[in-house]
């Protein structure tokens, strides 16, 4: 499957499809080979020294190694360069020279993928991953009990955080996000308003994909992105049929996120043929969508269909306004640092939210490419949280160097993890929030 632009190269590179139901796939003296066959080769070209803790972690083991060969690994070192590894897909998509077509057909991220998926099949996955895994089983009992969760999980209950440290592993001084009292797509009829009439987007239909996160969590993005796209005259409507299932793709859980891609498909494959785009507030969300799911069932006709229909919000509303105009917008004079999130990066389109924001009058959004170093649930575990907070500095320094009136990210949690990191680091001008880009636009429009 093409994915489209690649960064820093001419050719489109190509994935291919999970081979999850094949037996061999599976095989662990065939992975263990093709896992030093691929680590030799990285370890000749070193580009991705500094994306994530997986290459230096590799780069070092072997050049420490008695030989400084890629055979003197032992297993616990592999499942080291493994375990550091958050998906993010950047050095897929932005950095490797060799993924196919190239004929050492290399896929970093969806080798750690298969380790993973061979861990999990033998039960080797963690307690704590397989219980954060459950997001909307999670984000439902987190809501309906709102006052405790978010009083347990605060910074400052120090009791129920050392608890949670002891039987989790969830390092006590890791942000963890509130709960909202009521689910987004609960409070749809009361919060989307009809659509502008007179707007340049008006007969559009928009079916707006909630992530977890929108829908048990903060729910600003998800409002702002309502207000926005109705002004413009699209009809909106919020759907949270379930979770895309990222968190159990980084569990290597592979037939879980099948069944969830299939369901939730099928729950759009209706909306679509009525005509409704499908636009997803949150990055990760998108890229499971356009890219993820049909790569693990390619033959399934929905997911295919959900795949070509699948925007993100910030893409969207870019399209929107290159083909139908948006509502003029009011100016803002003001300077935005906005930190271009891997799994927005790993979409292929471009810095979409710099588009979306460079259409507001007098806005100078400035980029930041670094990662967060948050990579979903990976940042909150004890033995990850320094690397992670060591990671974000970069993109923290870049962020904070413009001294930016607003910062915003597309992945919600890379923004409040970047700004925990800004906290701890004593910065002199520390952003509110630093929300989704889509939240500017609505404060734009005076939403
Ligand atoms: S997917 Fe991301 S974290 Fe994993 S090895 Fe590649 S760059 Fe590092
Ligand atoms: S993933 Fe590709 S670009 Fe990165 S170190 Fe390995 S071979 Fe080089």
């Amino acid at each position: 499957m093409a994915t489209g632009y690649k960064e820093g190269s001419l050719d489109a590179p190509t994935r291919h499809a999970l081979p999850w139901r094949e037996e061999s796939w599976y095989d662990e003296a065939a992975l263990d080979a093709e896992l030093r066959r691929v680590f030799d080769i990285c370890h000749g070209c070193r580009r991705c020294f500094n994306l994530c803790d997986s290459f230096p972690k590799l780069f070092d083991m072997i050049d420490e190694s008695p030989n400084e060969e890629v055979e003197d690994l032992s297993a616990g070192q592999i499942k080291q360069v493994v375990d550091a590894c958050t998906l993010c897909d950047m050095c897929f998509m932005v950095k490797c020279p060799y993924v196919p077509p190239h004929e050492f057909n290399l896929d970093f991220p969806h080798l750690m993928l298969r380790y993973r998926a061979v861990e999990h099949r033998k039960g080797e996955t963690s307690k704590a991953d397989r219980l954060l895994a459950e997001t909307d089983r999670n984000g439902k009992l987190g809501s309906v009990l709102s006052d405790v969760a978010n009083w347990a999980t605060d910074g400052k209950s120090e009791t129920t955080r050392g608890i949670m440290q002891q039987m989790l592993g969830i390092d006590k001084r890791a942000h963890l996000p509130k709960f909202a009292d009521i689910p987004l797509t609960n409070r749809a009829v009361a919060l989307v308003p009809a659509p502008n009439p007179d707007a340049p987007g008006f007969g559009r239909r928009v079916a707006l994909y909630a992530s977890c996160y929108d829908q048990f969590n903060d729910q600003t993005p998800g409002e702002a992105a309502v207000k926005v796209l109705a002004h413009n005259g699209v009809e909106v409507r919020i759907e949270h049929p379930e979770c895309c299932a990222m968190p159990k793709l980084e569990n290597g859980d592979i037939p879980a996120v099948a069944s969830a891609a299939a369901r939730v498909a099928a729950h759009f494959a209706p909306l679509i043929d009525q005509g409704y785009d499908v636009v997803a507030i949150t990055a990760s969300c998108a890229l499971m969508m356009k890219f993820e799911w049909p790569l693990i069932e390619p033959d399934n006709e929905d997911i295919r269909k959900l795949s070509a229909a699948t925007h993100d919000i910030s893409e969207y509303i870019v399209k929107l306004s290159k083909q139908a105009g948006l509502t003029p917008v009011e100016a803002m004079d003001a300077s935005i640092g906005v930190h271009f999130a891997c799994h927005s990066r790993a979409q292929n389109m471009g810095p979409k939210a710099m588009e979306m924001l460079k259409l507001i009058p007098e806005a100078k959004p400035v980029l930041t490419e670094r990662c967060s170093g948050h990579g979903g649930k990976w940042g909150i575990y004890q033995q990850n949280f320094d690397t992670a907070v060591k990671l974000a500095r970069p993109a923290v320094r870049s962020l904070e160097k413009t001294a930016p009136d607003y910062m915003v990210s597309e992945c919600p949690l890379a923004g409040s993890h970047l700004k925990q990191v800004m906290e701890q680091g004593g910065a002199a001008k520390l952003p509110e929030r630093i929300g989704h880009p889509v939240e500017l636009m609505a404060k734009a429009y005076g939403l």
